[in-house]
């Protein structure tokens, strides 16, 4: 009888300990056993169905841009997509867009050609899957604003979710309520523009990030999201945190509200700094900062 490994090398592409690393933006994590890359459609499906009939943990993964992974052992398995969903087609003003094409790249072919609507993601490393699943955005816009609707594999079966069918707010969604759904493809609305006038929006914005974020260094964007009142960058700037280090992780000196691996930082550094800016701003101005990134394979948590 054919190991349950076996079974799904003949679905797709398995590595087998992989270090996470070199799966997040963080640069942190500890191994994993296996990573697959299904080959196609049907392949994801079959893997899905001998891993649940083996009942091994798994987790689909993007570009690992919102995840701070501990350092631990992952004895499941990473799904990822990006060879997999990597297209993307233009027609009639909406582009429909598998969930593992990165989000820059869409972002700066759409704009390229004259298309509107994605100009607030040119600064964003995750994918399509990932920037749906927490409704990434910035500069006042998000993915939501322009989406049209999704393809999600539910249970083994394929469906279209309508916008409307989705709850979304700021930097999250009910996909985190379902965290056995998988994105697959996206519909988007775009708006046929002037070339230069898109190229202008966006150059400025980059020159803006260059300027304001910690771009050189491994990083997981914004920590926290911004409370209603004021910028989270703020007030952990407030509380003293500016600069400050534990083990080789540090809250940035030129964004308060990123957390930089500058010296082969330990999940638990991050997470520590976490944990301080929280009880510090807790303590001085009684606001709860909630995380933005997502912990990944941490046993107590
Ligand atoms: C330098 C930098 C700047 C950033 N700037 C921004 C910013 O301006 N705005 C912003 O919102 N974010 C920002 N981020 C954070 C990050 O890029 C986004 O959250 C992005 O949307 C994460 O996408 P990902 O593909 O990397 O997802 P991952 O980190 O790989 O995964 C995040 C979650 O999405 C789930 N997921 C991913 N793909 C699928 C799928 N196909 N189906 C189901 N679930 C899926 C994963 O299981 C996981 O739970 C920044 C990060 C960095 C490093």
């Amino acid at each position: 009888m054919s190991s349950f490994i076996d079974l799904i090398k003949t679905c797709g592409e398995l590595k087998e300990d992989v270090s996470i690393k070199s799966l997040t933006s963080f640069r942190i994590g500890g191994v994993a056993k296996y990573v697959v890359y299904p080959n196609d459609l049907e392949g994801l499906k079959e893997i899905l169905l001998i891993i649940s009939e083996h009942n091994i943990p798994y987790k689909v993964w993007g570009m690992g841009s919102n995840i701070l992974a501990s350092d631990d052992y992952y004895s499941g398995i990473i799904i990822k997509l990006d060879k997999l969903l990597n297209k993307f087609e233009i027609n009639d003003n909406s582009v429909v867009v598998g969930a593992g094409v990165s989000l820059i790249a869409l972002a700066y072919k759409t704009c390229l050609l004259g298309y509107s609507g994605f100009e607030y993601a040119t600064g964003i490393p995750g994918s399509v899957g990932g920037a749906l699943y927490m409704n990434a955005g910035a500069y006042k816009h998000d993915t939501y604003e322009i989406l049209k609707r999704v393809l999600v594999l539910k249970n083994g079966e394929l469906v279209w979710l309508n916008k409307n069918e989705i709850q979304f707010s700021y930097r999250h969604t009910s996909f985190s309520d379902h965290k056995n759904w998988i994105i697959l493809e996206a519909k988007f609305n775009l708006v046929k523009g002037s070339v230069s006038d898109i190229e202008k929006i966006v150059n400025d914005r980059k020159e803006r990030r260059m300027k304001s974020q910690p771009l050189n260094l491994p990083s997981a964007g914004s920590v926290f999201r911004n409370p209603d009142s004021i910028s989270a960058w703020q007030i952990i700037d407030e509380v003293g945190l500016r600069g400050k280090k534990i083990g080789g992780a540090m809250i940035s000196d030129i964004h308060s509200n990123f957390i930089v691996n500058i010296d082969n930082a330990k999940a638990q550094d991050v997470l520590d700094l976490i944990e301080l800016a929280k009880l510090l701003v807790k303590e001085r101005t009684n606001i709860d900062l909630i995380p933005e990134i997502e912990l990944f394979n941490w046993s107590s948590k």
